[in-house]
């Protein structure tokens, strides 16, 4: 059993914030770096050289590349607390009744914008937020679900090639318990945050990681996808694509267990 943990993040896309978030005068605004599409503001002194910074700069482009969609040069501002304190006063104050999570971010009209306290495990936590804010510069409108398995699987330091191990774990134990649910129609359904729990982001980290590392094929569909919600948020969902993949012949939710199977935790 894994222990249980905060779940990464919660992506707020048009929720009714209180407005005047863009203006608290407690937003961090010690230092400010900019790196490509993005703003970094910080309550400390940060390097623009800093490793990290440019590791989230890179990842802009392999973002794109992976996902076959162009960059934009939308801002992406990362706001970064110097306490975990200050990051919830913040949280409770401007998102009030957002799930606590440990970082997240927010989609509004005119701003898209990472909120994290600087902690152990930042790096893999902006690398998934600003997967979001790269994500939707150029779609604004992405599935929950899939909007949160692209992050899960960009998060991860680029070494790891998309392998998730916690998620990949957690997904091996429910084989293990038979509670393992497959169901891309079931996550295809949710639209709440607070309907994500380990189970349904190992799920979607799982069929991001099918459709960009098995076959050209499968990397097509979800290219496609992306680029037809760029132009239509109502457009065919993903289960309706891969109903008609390899003459529709195949099962897709058995195609990810079997992918799952394959995959034994290391
Ligand atoms: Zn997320």
């Amino acid at each position: 059993m894994l222990a249980p943990q905060p779940l990464v993040d919660s992506t707020l896309v048009h929720a009714a914030a209180n407005a005047g978030w863009s203006s608290a005068s407690e937003l961090p605004q010690r230092s400010e770096v900019v790196a490509g599409q993005l703003v970094i503001h910080a309550d400390f002194p940060l390097a623009g050289q800093h490793r990290l910074v440019r590791e989230l700069d890179v990842l802009r482009t392999e973002v794109s590349q992976r996902l076959g969609l162009p960059i934009s040069d939308e801002p992406v501002h990362l706001y970064l607390f110097e306490s975990q304190d200050r990051y919830d006063r913040f949280a409770s104050r401007y998102f009030p009744g957002f799930p606590v999570r440990r970082a997240f971010f927010v989609e509004t009209d005119t701003r898209l914008a990472v909120f994290a306290p600087w902690q152990d495990r930042i790096a893999e936590d902006l690398r998934h937020e600003t997967t979001h804010g790269y994500l939707h510069a150029v779609v604004p409108s992405v599935p929950l679900w899939l909007d949160e398995g692209i992050a899960e699987y960009f998060e991860l330091p680029r070494s790891e090639q998309g392998r998730h191990d916690a998620h990949l774990a957690h997904l091996a134990g429910r084989l293990v318990e038979g509670t393992c649910r497959i169901d891309l129609e079931r996550l295809e359904s949710l639209h709440s945050a607070g309907d994500l729990s380990q189970d349904e982001y190992a799920e979607s980290w799982c069929w991001v990681h099918w459709l960009l590392n098995t076959t050209p094929e499968r990397k097509r569909i979800l290219q496609d996808y992306l680029t037809d919600l760029r132009r239509d948020a109502q457009t065919a969902p993903l289960s309706a694509r891969l109903a008609h993949l390899e003459g529709g012949v195949v099962n897709y939710n058995a195609g990810l267990r079997a992918h799952l199977e394959n995959l034994a935790p290391r």
